[in-house]
């Protein structure tokens, strides 16, 4: 599956830079198209240096069929206010998977090289040169007829062509324990405290076969920077899950764009997708259902380009990619990171749930309980990245 840059044919149809979710669906759709596709990648092999807590929303398996031996659903999901009083949330028929994330990306791996795509670990952009009719990668003796930039929050691809960057970021860190029994599996645990989580939440997942445990931060408003506390979260959540006790597996950090779409996100024979685009919701943090989604469009549309002399591939996502403006709006505000004191008095009064069940569960049915709420009520969450 893995070949050298040199043992290959250097003239390609498609060249994507980075091999993860946006990236590896994308080579799949596009091979299955019949273009000829390279995937590059700096990692030395898929699965390394995972970033992602990997939690799918339920319309992701919509978009890529995942193997469910790499999940566990999770029904539910407990929202803690800074004071420790929580509210229990459901919907009808509705479901997080928790993921086998370096397996996942693994399998994607596999799924895009039956397809036919030839992928390169080991293999870094650094610069390329557009031609009239290609896009050439010198250090890397390759070309194509058109590039898709798939690399990540900080995309090289959008550096060099001069498109557009993510300027505004969330800055996660997570923690992987051996599984353990003190946690709930059946729900998202995720917790709204303004002092340790400013801008974000932090949250504990009971993950596939072991427990991840992290926190996400905003920059304030107008730009000053805050860092994650990881040890005084750690702290907050220790009587109740007892990690103390538990093996740490791994560690990992990195920053989720928060800003929305980039602009511009194309030009002639390359386009940008997946985080690179901006495509995460700056209110969930979630990309990766958006990465598949918009991996698999963007191939589509440059084999529609390629093959068949369809229109411009940038032209055509421009219209199709979400912008967030909204979304991005109310994060920024979210970003003020109101007091505990409020949080406590109002996190689960009705105004407040139904913005949350807005933004979150849109217009799914929601079930709540929990003993901050005397009645259920159709309220819902802020919710770990997803
Ligand atoms: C801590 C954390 C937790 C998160 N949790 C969730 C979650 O639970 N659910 C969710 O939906 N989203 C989550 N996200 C967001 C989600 O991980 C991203 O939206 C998603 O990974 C984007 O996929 P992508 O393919 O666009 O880019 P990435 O997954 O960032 O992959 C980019 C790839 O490009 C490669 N690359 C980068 N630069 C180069 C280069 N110059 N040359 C070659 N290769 C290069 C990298 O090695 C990498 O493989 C989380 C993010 C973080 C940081």
């Amino acid at each position: 599956m893995t070949k050298s840059p040199k043992q290959i044919h250097p003239d390609y149809d498609l060249i994507i830079v980075g091999a993860s979710f946006a990236g590896l669906v994308a080579a799949r759709t596009a091979a299955h198209r019949s273009l000829s596709v390279a995937v590059i990648d700096a990692k030395p092999e898929p699965g390394a240096r995972v970033r992602s807590t990997g939690i799918l929303v339920k319309e992701a398996i919509g978009e890529c069929d995942v193997p469910a031996a790499l999940t566990r659903k999770i029904p539910g999901v407990r929202m803690y206010a800074p004071n420790g009083d929580h509210m229990d949330l459901t919907a009808p028929g509705y479901f997080f998977l928790a993921t086998d994330t370096a397996g996942l990306m693994r399998w994607l791996a596999r799924e895009a090289a039956r397809a036919g795509a030839n992928l390169m670990f080991g293999a870094r952009f650094t610069h390329a040169t557009l031609l009239a009719d290609r896009v050439h990668l010198h250090r890397l003796n390759l070309s194509a007829r058109y590039l898709l930039g798939a690399d990540g929050a900080r995309s090289r691809v959008a550096e060099v062509f001069g498109l557009g960057r993510n300027r505004e970021f969330l800055i996660g860190l997570e923690t992987e324990y051996e599984e353990t029994p003190t946690v709930d599996p059946d729900f998202l645990h995720c917790f709204i405290d303004s002092k340790r989580a400013p801008g974000y939440l932090g949250w504990v997942v009971p993950g596939a076969g072991m427990t991840q445990v992290g926190l996400a931060v905003s920059d304030a408003p107008f730009g000053a920077a805050r860092k994650p506390d990881y040890q005084a979260f750690l702290k907050s959540i220790d009587n109740r899950f007892a990690l103390w006790n538990c093996e740490v597996l791994r560690k990992r950090s990195g920053p989720i764009p928060c800003g929305g779409l980039v602009s511009p996100l194309s030009t002639h024979r390359v386009l940008l997708t997946g985080d690179a685009a901006g495509l995460v919701s700056p209110l969930t943090a979630g990309g990766i259902r958006l990465a598949f989604q918009y991996g698999r469009r963007a191939a589509a549309t440059i084999s529609d380009y390629l093959q068949d002399g369809g229109p411009d591939p940038g032209a055509v996502m421009a219209k199709e990619y979400p912008t967030f403006a909204m979304k991005t709006w109310m994060r920024r505000l979210w970003s003020v990171a109101p007091p505990n004191a409020l949080l406590n008095a109002t996190l689960f009064t009705p105004p407040m749930r139904a913005l949350a069940q807005r933004i979150y569960f849109e217009r799914k049915a929601v079930k709540t309980t929990g003993k901050s709420l005397t009645a259920p009520s159709s309220g819902e969450t802020l919710s770990v990245a997803i």
